[in-house]
């Protein structure tokens, strides 16, 4: 059997997935820049595979693993994002046939993965942006898959990467998600979702540790215990291991000898930038990703120290209560967070006509990927219930989750404040759901002031129209 389906690029994630791919009863051909990774894989792994029905048609040279695999061709590109997928393509387009279908499976960014198309289009071929979450475990055991691009590419690469996909409950975490770019648009927002979500994990512990004094062998047991309820997911799970791991080299706290300035390949930046194109309030979202930025700022940092001293402010607290209270802080931001992605997603759709379904995308989160966590499931009832839904956070199951928190949420946020423990994104969730349902906003002010220096007009409550206030004048109000 020839395979219709190729691979190139066989690092961390290319080789799992297409072991994966493989291993699910396909013939796959494959191939990768430098011939060595494409050896290892074929030697290490083509006995296993085979013994699953499937095998690999290595090749060495681009032109090679074009002509192994049968028209249309599917090649699944799973190389370093920018320019050397790029590159990949502009060395594939002139080997390929009309109708082939070209699937870029590394994190894009919309725009790009948006060109990519334009400019394959032109030469009659199919463009995929298909967004893969999951990391190398997520790639080799069952990653959430999801594709963009047109009806007919999908046609050809669904039953595949359904098969290959993370099951939950027999449905597979793998869906057209929309045509062009609307699967690396998902996946750029569930990265943004998944830096929320660190985030808020991390405020948990730094305020568990700091405030509650509670050792990071003692917080890995009440992450473990939070992973029984209605907090668990895999970040959480992940959590208590980390945290309950102990430093071989020094016997400290594995933590404790990690240096304190998290890292970024970029995609909580552009979700953030994105969504400030398209004005969603995604404040979750953007402190998570400042706050890396600022750990990252290593000078600044120093010199404030020795300017304002490090010292906590005493604050007491009944250690307790204060964990359940973390719990309820957490949880009731963890939906602000979701709630604002969730927004993004709805807003990214309406402006490019992709018709994306949150409840379906719920559901193939639910497993494979890094926010997969069982309150996906609630989401996806959302929606069910309700499919036009304004926000998550007013959907039946999510309001009673804040209203139920919301004191303990408050306590957190405050004694925070008052302790000097920076808590950003537990602190703007909460700013967020008090500005949604404030009743009259200070924004009326602002519309105020900007008529005031800048004649930009302002409507009215009482009545319709545009207004300005002859400000520098004799202050009478003109209807524009
Ligand atoms: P890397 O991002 O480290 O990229 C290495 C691969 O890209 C190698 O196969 C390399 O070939 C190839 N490559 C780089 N430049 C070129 C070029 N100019 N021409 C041809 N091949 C090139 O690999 P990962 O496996 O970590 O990630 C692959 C993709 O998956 C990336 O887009 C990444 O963003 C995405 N991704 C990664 C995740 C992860 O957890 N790592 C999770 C989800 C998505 P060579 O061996 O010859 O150097």
């Amino acid at each position: 059997n020839t395979p219709s389906i190729g691979l190139t690029g066989l690092a961390v994630m290319g080789r799992n997935l297409a072991r994966n791919i493989a291993g699910h009863g396909h013939a796959l051909a494959v191939h990768n820049r430098s011939p060595e990774r494409t050896r290892a894989l074929v030697e290490g792994f083509g006995d296993d595979v085979a013994a699953q029905g499937g095998r690999f048609v290595p090749s060495e040279s681009l032109e090679d693993f074009v002509a192994s695999i049968e028209r249309p061709r599917t090649i699944i590109v799973m190389v370093k994002a920018g320019e050397g997928t790029d590159a990949v393509i502009d060395a594939l387009v002139p080997l390929l046939d009309p109708d082939d279908i070209v699937v870029d499976a590394g994190n894009a960014h919309p725009d790009d993965t948006r060109r990519r198309q334009e400019a394959l289009a032109a030469h009659d071929l199919h463009f995929v942006g298909m967004g893969v979450s999951g990391g190398e475990e997520g790639a080799l055991h069952g990653p959430s898959i999801m594709v963009g691009g047109s009806e007919h590419a999908y046609a050809h690469l669904g039953p595949v990467v359904e098969s290959i996909a993370a099951q939950v409950d027999g449905v597979p975490c793998a869906m057209h998600v929309g045509p062009d770019a609307a699967g690396h648009f998902v996946k750029m927002v569930h990265n943004g979702i998944e830096y929320a979500d660190m985030q808020l994990i991390a405020e948990a512990y730094d305020l568990l540790r700091s405030v509650g004094g509670l050792s990071p062998a003692e917080i890995a047991e009440v992450f473990a215990g939070w992973n029984e309820g209605e907090l668990e997911s895999f970040l959480i799970e992940m959590t208590a291991d980390v945290l309950a791991h102990t430093d071989a080299a020094t016997g400290q706290p594995f933590v404790d000898v990690v240096l304190d300035a998290a890292e970024q390949k970029g995609t909580g930046r552009w979700t953030v930038q994105s969504a400030l194109d398209l004005g969603v309030p995604v404040t979750g979202i953007a402190e998570a990703t400042f706050a890396r930025a600022l750990s990252g700022h290593t000078e600044q940092r120093e010199v404030a120290r020795e300017v304002f001293g490090t010292d906590l402010r005493e604050v007491e607290v009944d250690r307790d209560r204060f964990v359940d209270d973390v719990r309820a802080a957490l949880f009731a931001s963890k939906v602000v967070a979701y709630a604002q992605g969730f927004d993004q997603v709805q807003a990214g759709s309406r402006e490019h006509d992709w018709d994306v379904d949150p409840g379906a995308l719920a559901t193939i989160w639910r497993g494979g990927c890094i926010i997969r966590a069982q309150f996906l499931d609630r989401i996806r009832e959302a929606y069910d219930a309700d499919p036009k839904l304004t926000s998550l956070l007013t959907a039946p199951y999510f309001a009673d989750a804040v209203r139920t928190g919301e004191a303990a949420w408050r306590r957190v946020v405050a004694t925070a404040a008052q302790a000097g423990v920076p808590a950003p994104a537990f602190a703007s969730s909460l700013a967020f759901f008090d500005g949604l349902r404030r009743d009259r906003l200070p924004a009326a002010l602002i519309q105020g002031l900007r008529d005031d220096f800048g004649a930009h007009t302002y409507r009215r409550v009482d009545r319709p129209g545009t207004f300005h206030t002859d400000w520098a004048g004799d202050r009478t109000e003109k209807e524009q």
